[in-house]
């Protein structure tokens, strides 16, 4: 068992009772209505404010907190979809979530961690699809030190392969200690994640039953406190949604986020909302399975709540769900997703083989793919990754509330970002969608900043990379 240095001090910022009593709150449509008003001037909400929204049943409302969250979303983030591929290290876990196809008491899955060499040829791979940005996935095992997952991040942004490079690297790995925190960090790291799972305290025992450090809630709850204190200010949070009813987990998230926010003056980076999906041996009963509806209810109600969190939503949804729900809230997407391990470099055709994967993937399609999709609904797809490699993150990434940033600096880059893709890797198809959209986008800015977009998008043209503002 790996050991654990407890040096922070734990708090419990989740209070089962409260949130269960802000679930009783009855439909009002004037209190609803005034906070549809409060969120025009892109305020985050109380928590009583986000039980009051998680109360909308009628068809007329919910179409309303829709249309809100549309409106927001264009407001403060624009067009773009920042795009990422997950990247999955290895699958030895010694903890045991009753959901998960990694979990140890599965005798039949196939383990496997990635070689140095390995991790190259994925790399590789990865680059000559035209991700730049990759999240890191591990189980929770000995062998996965910070030392271990800090070598695989540097290997990643060492790897170039043409035109290709990785520019950022996030990581979705077991909470560390303090110490272990400060590793990852010196390595470069873009944000942390450490999903909660379940809020609710008698949900997650039930489904972390042991043995392994993560049937302990607390350990897990206070993983952001850990990585503060080890100096990191860009985490993500979330909760897998099926384990418990869905409205508790919202309102567990924003509690989460606004106690960071209290804390430390910054609030998570992003907020993931993974729904349950098939995995190996996975034979549970779910009461608690969330419906599309209000899978898409959740995401605008969370766009309100935080409105300068990033909100990703992945590839475990169906392109269907993904083309139903992108545009209420979603900031982030992940394509071209291969969850297996070295499943980049192996091209395995045809059925997923759960024994060696932790769930099944919902939109398989390829990156290519997805980025013509987001084309064709007006989006423009982004790799960008200025802010963090400039510094604007977390109490600057406030910098986003600035008047005109959207548009100065975060429009301008997806544009960028988006030509790189468009002249090394794209289909023909995608080539002419993406260039259209960007002669109809640039034509929206003012005149000099045009002159001077229309010059870095010439010089894209002739090869130059990484123009960033
Ligand atoms: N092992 C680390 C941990 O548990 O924190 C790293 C991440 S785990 C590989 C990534 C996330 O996948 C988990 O936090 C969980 O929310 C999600 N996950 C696990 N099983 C799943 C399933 N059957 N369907 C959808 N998501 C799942
Ligand atoms: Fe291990 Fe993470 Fe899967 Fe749990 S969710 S079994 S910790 S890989």
């Amino acid at each position: 068992m790996q050991k654990y240095n407890l040096t922070s001090s734990f708090e419990d910022f989740i209070d089962d009772k409260e949130l269960h009593s802000l679930l009783n709150i009855e439909e009002d449509v004037v209190a609803i209505r005034d906070i549809f008003q409060k969120t025009k001037s892109k305020q985050a909400l109380s928590l009583k404010e986000t039980a009051t929204l998680l109360s909308i049943k009628s068809p007329e409302l919910l179409e309303e907190l829709f249309d809100t969250a549309r409106e927001l979303k264009r407001s403060i983030y624009g067009k773009r979809i920042v795009l990422f591929a997950p990247l999955y290290i290895g699958n030895y876990c010694v903890n045991n979530c009753q959901y998960c196809g990694f979990r140890s008491s599965l005798r039949d899955s196939v383990r496997k961690t990635l070689s140095a060499n390995e991790l190259n040829s994925e790399i590789i791979h990865l680059e000559r699809e035209g991700h730049k940005r990759l999240i890191l996935v591990f189980g929770e095992h000995p062998q996965y030190t910070p030392n271990f997952i800090a070598d695989c991040v540097k290997q990643c942004y060492a790897v170039k392969e043409g035109n290709g490079e990785i520019r950022r690297v996030n990581i979705n790995a077991a909470p560390m200690d303090v110490e272990g925190f400060k590793v990852v960090k010196e390595a470069g790291i873009g944000t942390f994640q450490v999903f909660q799972e379940t809020y609710h305290k008698e949900s997650y025992k039930k489904y972390h039953p042991g043995p392994g450090i993560k049937s302990d809630y607390l350990w897990r709850l206070n993983a952001m406190d850990r990585a503060f204190e080890a100096g990191i200010d860009d985490v993500g949070i979330g909760a897998l949604f099926g384990l418990y009813d869905w409205r508790f987990e919202v309102l567990g998230l924003v509690r989460h986020s606004i106690y960071l926010q209290d804390r430390y003056g910054v609030g998570p980076h992003t907020i993931s909302f993974p729904r349950l999906q098939p995995a190996l041996g996975m034979n549970l009963d779910l009461p608690y399975a969330v419906s599309d509806l209000h899978f898409k209810q959740l995401v605008a109600t969370l766009r309100l709540a935080v409105p300068y969190t990033g909100l990703i939503m992945t590839a475990r949804e169906s392109s269907q769900v993904r083309d139903d729900v992108i545009e209420f809230g979603v900031s982030q997407i992940d394509a071209g997703t291969k969850l297996e391990i070295g499943g980049y470099q192996e091209k395995r055709d045809g059925e997923q083989d759960l024994s060696r994967e932790q769930f099944k993937v919902g939109d398989s399609r390829d990156l290519d793919n997805v980025i013509y999709w987001l084309l064709s609904r007006g989006f423009i797809p982004s790799f960008c990754t200025s802010c963090y490699r400039l510094g604007r993150t977390g109490e600057h990434f406030m910098e986003y509330a600035i008047p005109g940033f959207i548009g100065g600096f975060c429009t301008p880059n997806a544009m960028l970002t988006l030509a790189e893709y468009l002249e090394d890797y794209s289909s023909q198809k995608t080539k002419d969608a993406g260039y259209s959209l960007i002669e109809n986008e640039i034509k929206m800015l003012g005149e000099a900043k045009q002159l001077e977009l229309r010059e870095k998008l010439e010089l894209i043209k002739q090869g130059k990379r990484d123009l960033l503002y």
